[in-house]
């Protein structure tokens, strides 16, 4: 499944444009419950404003409010970016902590956030990322029969090989949207198709 996976999908990457840790921390935070491509519709402004923790830090709720209404949730993801951005500097010399435990005392940011920021912007695979894709497409691959993101992340850890944990999330995103999709999977045109014993596959070469 790795190996026809990594064929499918030999680019696979993040798809939020980021151009250091502090932005792509941000980003994450701004894409819950909002497409990637809105978030980057948001983000170059957002951080033309505000280019740094510290002046992210400074800038008022209401001000961020404005930059990223459209990413829904704003109140709340105003308040995270902001507090996060605070926390930085008063506790991490500015700088994105590389560890998870640490990542976790940042406000808006669960494990999600922290395997994209950990992975993504410093290659480390401290677990796996999982979004509603990696979620629902590993549940039809039966690679998990947990139904919480944590316990499926656990789950994933125990049989993915560490090596792959990074790129195995972004083909798994990529698979999901283009082909495992939520409503209607495209299975006809699915890779692994013959892996997969989903009841609601759409077609069946088995
Ligand atoms: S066969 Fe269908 S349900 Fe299974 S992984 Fe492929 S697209 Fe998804």
């Amino acid at each position: 499944m790795l190996r026809r996976l990594e064929a499918t999908y030999p680019n696979a990457e993040c798809a939020l444009h980021h151009r250091n840790a502090w932005e792509l921390l941000v980003a994450t935070i701004l894409s819950a419950q909002c497409t990637d491509v809105r978030v980057n519709l948001v983000t170059p402004e957002l951080f033309r404003k505000f280019p740094t923790p510290k002046a992210m830090a400074e800038a008022s709720i209401p001000a961020l409010e404005q930059e990223i209404r459209s990413t829904g949730f704003y109140h709340n993801k105003a308040k995270s970016i902001s507090g996060a951005a605070k926390l930085l500097i008063t506790k991490f010399h500015g700088k994105v902590p590389k560890t998870m435990a640490e990542l976790l005392t940042l406000p808006g940011v669960a494990r999600k956030t922290g395997n994209v920021v950990l992975g993504v912007a410093f290659g480390l695979a401290e677990g796996i990322v999982v979004d509603t894709h990696v979620f629902r497409v590993s549940r039809r691959l039966s690679l998990t029969q947990s139904e919480e993101p944590k316990k499926v992340e656990q789950d994933l850890m125990q049989i993915i090989p560490r090596d792959h944990w990074i790129q195995f999330s972004h083909e798994l995103i990529y698979h999901g949207r283009q082909v495992c999709i939520a409503r209607k999977p495209r299975c006809i045109d699915c890779t692994v198709e013959t892996l997969c014993h989903a009841p609601d596959k759409t077609w069946s070469s088995h």
